[in-house]
This record gives C-alpha cells, structure tokens and sequence, in this order.
C-alpha cells in the first residue's frame, strides 16, 4: 500500500479538505507507485493563507540576517542529505542521478547565497538636495508569496524561489508540480528542521485548481510562476487584473551555433549534453541546432552516431545515459512531432521512435532523436518540444545563425561554437537570448547570477543571483529633517 502524503498548513501536516488523493508514480517504472498526494483546492488554500498571515507577522519582524542563519542551517541539511534526496528524485522525475545530485547542489547553492545575502541586503543612502536632511532607501518584505513550479527541478527551482522569498521577510506558499510532489515535501521537512518557523511556510499539492486559488487569492500579493508559457499567460491575465507582483519563467526554444571553425569535438559533447540531458526537458535545452554548412554533413553524422550509442533506462543505474519522459502526455506530444504533417520534407536523421528493451518497457521513454533539414519558421523549429528532440538548420553564415536563432517568440538561451574571438563577442551582443554561451551548450546556469530570458520567456523578472532580491522585497524610501524647520523639496531648493 502507498504512503499517503499531506499538506503543510497552519504548522501542521494536515489532509486536504476535499479528502482527495492523486498517485504519483515511477515514470521509468510506472508500476512503481511513490504515494499518494493531496489533490487541493479553495479551501486548503485559503487555509494555508491564514496560516501564512501569521507567520509573515512573526517573519517580517526577524532580523534579516537571523533569516539567512535558518537558510544556511537548509543548505547543511541538504548537504548531508544530498545522496539520498537525489534518489529518491530521480525515482520519482526521471533524470539520472548525476543529473539530479547537480539539482540538489544548485538548492544548497542558493540556500548558501541567500545566507549571506541576509547581511546585505543592500539600501542606498543619497545626498538630500536639502541642507540637514538624510535620504536613504531600505528593503522591505512583501507579504505571503505564492511560488508555483514546475516538474523538470523538483528541488533547484523551489529553492531558487522560496530562499530569496523566505531570506527578504516573505511568508510562503509552495504549490510544487504535480508530478513532483515527493521533493517537495522533502524540502519542507528540511526547512521545518533547520528551523524555519512553522506557519511561515505552507505546502500545498495538487494541479490546476490548486494553482489557480493561489493566484486568485486577494491576499497573496506575490506570484512566481516557473512552466509552460500557456499556464504563464493565463496566470498574467489574473495577477494583472488583481494588481500583484509577478514573475514569469516560461518556455524556450533554445539553439546552439556551430560555425565553420568549431572545434567539432567539443561541439558534438555539447550538443548531447545539450539536446539529451535531462531527456530533453529543460528550460534551456538545446532544441536547435544551427550548423554551418561548411561542417554540417561531418558534425551531423557524427552526432547520429553518438546519439545512437546513448543508454535508455532507469536513472538510478549507473550506465544509464538519458531517462524518461514525465509522463504520457508528454511522450505523445514529442510523438506529435514525428508526424509527416509536421516534418514538412525534413528527415529524422536517428531515433524517432519508441525504444524496445525489457529495460524501457515499463516507462515513458523516447530515442533521443536528430532531425535534419529543418526549415526556419517551421513548427520543429519555432516551438517548444521539451524532449529529447534536436532539430538541425542548416545555414551559410554568421549573419544567417543570428537570423535563425532571433525568428522565435522564446528567448531563454543560446550558444555558439567558435574558434572565432571576434565573432564570439558579436554573438553576445547580437543573439537576443536572456543567457548566451561560448563553446558551452545552452544548459549550465550558475546559482549566483541571474536566470531568466528576453522575448515571450519570462516578464522581465530574474531568477537567482543578485536581482532576485529586488523582486521579493519592496523599496521603501526614509526622509529624515533634521532642520527643525520646513523644508520643501524642489521650492527651498533653488529659493534664489
Ligand atoms: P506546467 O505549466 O504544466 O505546470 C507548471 C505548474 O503550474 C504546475 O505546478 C501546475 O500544477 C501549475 N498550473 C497548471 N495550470 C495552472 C493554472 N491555471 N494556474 C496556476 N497554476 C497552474 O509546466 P510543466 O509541464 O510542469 O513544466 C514544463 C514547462 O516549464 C516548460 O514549458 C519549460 O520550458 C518551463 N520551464 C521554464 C523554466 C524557466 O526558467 N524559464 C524553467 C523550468 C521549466
């Protein structure tokens, strides 16, 4: 029989009010079943805010860098729980146990540079244009926020959001993936332990309706959102109708560029890396390869044969290469991509199929595929697949990658392959991405710069480093006189 999983609410772990449950299962083995989950709604929500009210009184008032001493305390907890966390997520998302130690690290990253940050959390102290008179800025916290996150890092992205929340003063309310609860439950034990006090974070599982009373909720002023651009949109239309604070990480359709004087060996590591990891289901995957074709026939044929040599299986053993998918849904529409219909003339170069072992035959797994002849402007080069799908488009210059990479709606990430300093720094300016690589493929962020992208990726906000304090905090301006007299900005001034 399953575990049975609960809310966190009001300090307690508690069931939902609905008295519903949702499986959560093995996408490697789907009859191995994880637990069962709470499938929230309204009223666990509402609940959980209450809760959340609470705990901002008491939070809000903690010294920042008191804050920071619970954030370290996490990031030890995740240190020496590291091993059996990353286990227990790839059994539970999929990807491979390197891949999943890395998401763990990137949560003791953030948790570390949060720590600090509760010293510095850095206002400004300006000249008064005003004789006897002090003007200074300070960092204040918001209220409850309401953080909402996707299934490709069920550990990284909660903690690059609920850290940087919980560090400026910010109660929390986690509605983590459905399809990832597990982690998330781990995470909010570790915080209880380190220490975080009980009614400042809330979780609360399920989908949509879940999410959706979170959003809606009037006394939830802060929305972070990270997934798919669909779920983003709708969640825009409501945050801006009710004037909250929001940050948006959505889609991509990330490329990498091979030019004519690439080292093609490091290209080709990149390249699998880039499309495979993960099995293709990163924000920053790569999805588009621009090579030119000077050196496209040599690199494509030694990518198909790379590609076909990678190792499908469950992630917890060690000579498996790329796991599954998340779920059906998500292999039926990476299937939806191998219509005729859809090719339009190009040609599937490797994979393209469903594999067939004993060892795959109990989950969603798809072949890692290489498509050749893509057309700018088509589907298989414009939209979003998230899988482990790479597709090729062949082009004769400099100028031409640049077009190619900018003619999408999404603007996460880019790279470029080149031997070439001058080009290298073009590309920086030029290629209209969030984050650009040289001799890097399009996935490897680090926890202490800023995360985001341009375009229809995200809203202008940034995730991790420096920047996302500003967005969990407000700025308050202090005007201190000390004339004794009245002083009027702007009018005494220039009194002549
Ligand atoms: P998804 O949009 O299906 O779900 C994300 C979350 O939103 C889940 O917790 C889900 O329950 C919730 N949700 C669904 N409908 C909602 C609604 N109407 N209101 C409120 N919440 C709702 O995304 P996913 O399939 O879990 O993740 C994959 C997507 O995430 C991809 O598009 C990928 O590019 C994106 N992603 C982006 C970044 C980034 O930083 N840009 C990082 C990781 C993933």
């Amino acid at each position: 029989m399953a575990k049975t999983f609960k809310n966190f609410i009001g300090g307690k772990w508690v069931a939902p009010v609905s008295g519903r449950y949702f499986q959560n299962r093995n996408p490697a083995d789907t009859r191995d079943v994880i637990g069962r989950f709470p499938d929230s709604g309204a009223a666990d929500i509402a609940a959980a805010v209450k809760s959340a009210q609470a705990g901002f009184e008491l939070w809000s008032r903690t010294p920042a860098p008191l804050r920071g001493d619970v954030l370290r305390r996490v990031g030890d907890i995740l240190v020496a729980r590291k091993e059996e966390i990353a286990d227990a997520m790839t059994r539970e998302m999929g990807k491979v146990l390197a891949e999943t130690r890395g998401d763990v690290q990137e949560g003791i990253d953030t948790a570390y540079y949060a720590a600090t940050e509760g010293r510095r959390l850095f206002g400004r102290t300006v000249p008064s244009e005003l004789r006897r008179k002090w003007a200074m800025s300070v960092r204040r916290p918001i209220g409850i926020a309401g953080l909402i996150t996707p299934f490709n890092f069920p550990m990284a992205i909660p903690t690059w959001k609920a850290f940087p929340a919980l560090l400026s003063g910010n109660s929390v309310i986690l509605k983590p993936s459905e399809d990832v609860p597990h982690t998330a439950h781990l995470l909010v034990e570790i915080l209880l332990e380190a220490g975080l006090p009980e009614q400042v974070i809330q979780l609360v599982h399920g989908g949509e309706a879940a999410g959706r009373a979170l959003v809606s909720h009037p006394r939830v002023p802060v929305i972070s959102f990270t997934g798919s651009s669909s779920t983003g949109s709708a969640i825009g239309e409501v945050c801006g109708r009710m004037h909250k604070r929001l940050s948006l990480e959505m889609g991509g359709k990330n490329a990498m560029i091979v030019m004519d004087d690439a080292d093609l060996s490091l290209a080709l590591d990149g390249a699998l890396w880039g499309a495979f990891g993960t099995t293709g289901q990163r924000c920053t995957a790569t999805s588009r390869l621009i090579v030119h074709r000077k050196v496209h026939d040599r690199f494509v044929a030694r990518l198909v044969d790379a590609a076909e040599r990678l190792v499908l299986g469950d992630g917890r053993e060690s000579r498996t290469q790329v796991g599954p998918l998340i779920h059906a849904a998500a292999r039926d529409k990476v299937e939806g991509y191998l219509d005729p219909a859809v090719l339009q003339g190009a040609s599937v170069v490797s994979g393209g199929s469903r594999p067939r072992s004993a060892r795959t035959a109990n989950g969603f797994f798809y072949r890692p595929t290489v498509i050749d002849g893509v057309k700018p402007g088509s589907r298989l080069a414009t939209e979003e697949i998230f899988g482990p799908v790479l597709s090729v488009i062949r082009v004769g210059s400099y100028e031409q990658a640049v077009r190619v990479n900018n003619e999408v709606q999404y603007g996460l990430s880019s790279s470029i392959y080149t031997g070439n300093v001058n080009l290298a720094f073009r590309a920086l300016e030029d290629l209209q991405n969030g984050i650009t690589y040289v001799n890097a493929p399009t996935i490897g962020a680090e926890a202490h710069l800023p995360f985001g992208g341009v375009k229809q990726t995200g809203n202008g906000h940034r995730e991790g480093g420096w920047e996302v304090f500003d967005f969990y905090s407000e700025t308050k301006v202090c005007y201190v006189d000390f004339s004794g007299a009245l002083q009027r900005a702007q009018i005494d001034t220039y009194d002549v």
